[in-house]
């Protein structure tokens, strides 16, 4: 024979179980959602790192705009002074630093040539990554309001499922109901049926005077293994 309570323990425990899965699914959530906002994160961050290079790229390009620009003048007072001058020896000075002045111009119209060419590599990396936010942002924000909608109905599944647990509570003799709930808060189910001599819940033979006591029903029997509340499934 069944002991009274188990039949009420057992719809409790059904019920329970349902609040606990309720509970973890709701659990998962936030880490859903920080992965979702992290993807976001990151997509932003690679925007900037692009847009970055691509200004630092820009402003050496000036700085070398404004040492071109230094050394053309540099070139036209030496080739005014030349013009100038009377003495052979000065004129082959000046006709110096003339072709000095020229080849680094020419240095440093190379070294722009390549910045220019990093610019437009910059600039394609800056779109490319705009471009993959862009894509993305709406899957991104639609996946969050899923997240949120599953979160609220959660929330509302789990203060019903509270509710019921609540309910089958009620009539469940207290002795049985404080037994119930102290093996739940270490193992889940806690009340299980022995079956082949064996207690459904560790799955470990149950001793002849456990089983004799599931069976009388008069008391509630504990598996001597695991301590969970066991019955004896008549068949
Ligand atoms: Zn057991």
């Amino acid at each position: 024979m069944r002991h009274p309570a188990i039949e009420s323990l057992l719809i409790l425990q059904d019920r329970e179980q349902t609040r606990r899965a309720l509970g973890q699914n709701l659990g998962m959530i936030p880490a859903d959602k920080a992965r979702v906002e992290q993807k976001i994160a990151a997509e932003r961050a690679a925007i900037e790192t692009a847009k970055a290079e691509w200004r630092g790229l820009e402003s050496r390009k000036k700085l070398l705009e404004t040492e071109i620009g230094g050394a053309e003048d540099r070139l036209a007072k030496y080739r005014t002074q030349q013009s100038l001058v009377k003495k052979n020896d000065e004129y082959q000075a000046l006709g110096h630093e003339i072709e000095t002045t020229e080849a680094k111009i020419g240095e440093l119209e190379e070294q722009e040539l390549e910045i220019m060419f990093a610019i437009d590599q910059a600039k394609e990396r800056f779109a490319a990554a705009e471009q993959e936010l862009n894509d993305n942002i709406a899957d991104h924000t639609d996946r969050l309001k899923v997240l949120d909608d599953r979160d609220a109905s959660l929330r509302a599944d789990l203060g019903a499922a509270e509710t019921a647990c609540e309910q089958a509570k009620i009539g469940i003799e207290a002795r049985a109901l404080r037994l119930f709930e102290q093996v739940a808060s270490r193992t889940f189910p806690a009340c299980v049926a022995v079956e082949g001599g064996k207690c459904g819940g560790c799955h470990l033979r149950v001793s002849g005077e456990a089983e004799g006591v599931a069976r009388k029903g008069e008391e509630l029997a504990r598996c001597d293994q695991c301590g969970r509340i066991i019955w004896w499934e008549s068949s």
